[in-house]
């Protein structure tokens, strides 16, 4: 089906941040799959996970026990600190299960006509329940009716959050993207995120973090909300959580943490061994080779050459992201970038129309790094011109 406009280029192979077309031309690849390859392409730990498991056990189901995926689930706890998890297969499903026990909550709170506060703006998927959370128009555009029990309120704004008592009572949960990844590199003002806690916390409604695009280290932290030291309920991460082979994964904790119950939900492909193994590896190698620390410190230093570079130039209106998220917001749109850019072999992303987008691989070299930089600002630069 028509689903996607495509580049007219396909890529043959790849080894960390560069991918060669069926020409055996290469490009340096600062988008990483929309944020999916963080350890890079073919990388060697996730390939040999991934051919030793494939070659012993690929799938049970999960009605069986599944030692891999409950060491994933030990991993995932431990450096998200969170209790319990439920393996699927992608974002959407992952916000899918996180919406699930939000009405599970409801239920238990017994709020019969329960809403979940969502953010416009905000992406969180395209099945139906996701697409209905989801704060931009055009995703939502000729699928009505959509799911009811959403009340998206302005990304970035406390006093949005002052509603009429009859709405206050029924609010139940509060969904949002750590930085908002589709809407445009959008990152909220420190203590944001630590006032929406405190928020959710005097009320009694949960916190439910998105983290899909900006979990497993790509801002320079395993969740971006660890920059803020706080914890959700729920959390949810896919993208490179397996590095390219489908897996997603909801975890909550506190109040969110029993909600699903044998029999509430679940997945037929959900934390197979195969997913399991290549998620294992991606936290190997994150931990092993200080990835998550080099996203911060690499992504700070590409950020602030932007600065330098950008800053002053008419017609760039912001310069934003964390770690190796990150954005630049132009005055028009700039959608003819991502050609010129595949022009000069650097795949880059245009994202809410006028923002370029960058999410480089984690393992990407100082070197590599500079090249992005150098790329950008001379397409930057002339576009502006
Ligand atoms: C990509 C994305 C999703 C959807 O993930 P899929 O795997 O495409 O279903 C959800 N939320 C955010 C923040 C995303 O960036």
């Amino acid at each position: 089906m028509a689903t996607y406009r495509r580049l007219d280029v396909a890529f043959a192979s790849g080894r960390g941040a560069w991918l060669t077309d069926q020409a055996g031309a290469r490009y340096l690849d600062a988008l990483s799959g929309i944020a999916v390859c963080g350890l890079g392409h073919a990388h060697p730990a996730v390939a040999e996970a991934l051919a030793e498991q494939a070659g012993r056990l690929v799938h049970t189901s999960n009605l069986y026990r599944i030692p891999l995926q409950e060491e994933l689930a030990e991993r995932l706890t431990e450096v998200t600190g969170m209790e319990r998890v439920f393996f699927c297969n992608s974002g959407a499903e992952a916000n899918e299960a996180a919406l699930k026990i939000c009405r599970k909550f409801a239920r238990h709170k017994q709020v019969a006509e329960p809403l979940i506060i969502a953010m416009t703006g905000s992406f969180h998927g395209r099945t139906m329940a996701t697409l209905s959370a989801t704060g931009k128009e055009e995703v939502r555009a000729g699928f009505e009716p959509l799911l009811p029990g959403f009340l998206h309120v302005p990304y970035n704004d406390l006093s949005a959050l002052q509603l009429p008592e009859a709405v206050h009572a029924r609010v139940v949960a509060v969904m949002l993207e750590a930085i908002q990844g589709e809407g445009g590199v959008n990152v909220p003002t420190p203590g944001y995120l630590r006032a929406l806690r405190e928020l959710c916390r005097r009320n009694g409604w949960l916190l439910v973090l998105d983290e899909v695009q900006t979990g497993m280290g790509r801002t320079g932290a395993w969740c971006a909300y660890q920059h803020e030291a706080i914890l959700p309920e729920v959390v949810t991460l896919a993208k490179s959580l397996g590095n390219g082979v489908p897996i997603g994964a909801c975890l909550a904790g506190g109040a969110a943490a029993d909600m699903l119950q044998p029999g509430s939900h679940g997945s037929t492909f959900g934390g197979n061994p195969l997913a399991a193994a290549a998620a294992l590896a991606v936290i190997r190698t994150l931990r092993e080779q200080h990835l998550v620390e080099h996203a911060a410190t690499c992504g700070a230093a590409m950020l602030a050459r932007f600065r330098e570079q950008l800053g002053a130039i008419d017609g760039v209106v912001a310069i934003r992201g964390k770690g190796l998220m990150i954005g630049i917001e132009l005055e028009r749109d700039c959608g003819v970038l991502v050609e010129q850019a595949l022009q000069r072999r650097l795949l880059l992303n245009v994202t809410a129309g006028k923002v370029v987008r960058l999410l480089p691989p984690l393992v990407i070299t100082e070197q590599e790094a500079d090249q992005i930089v150098a790329t950008v600002c001379l397409l930057v630069k002339e576009f502006c011109h």
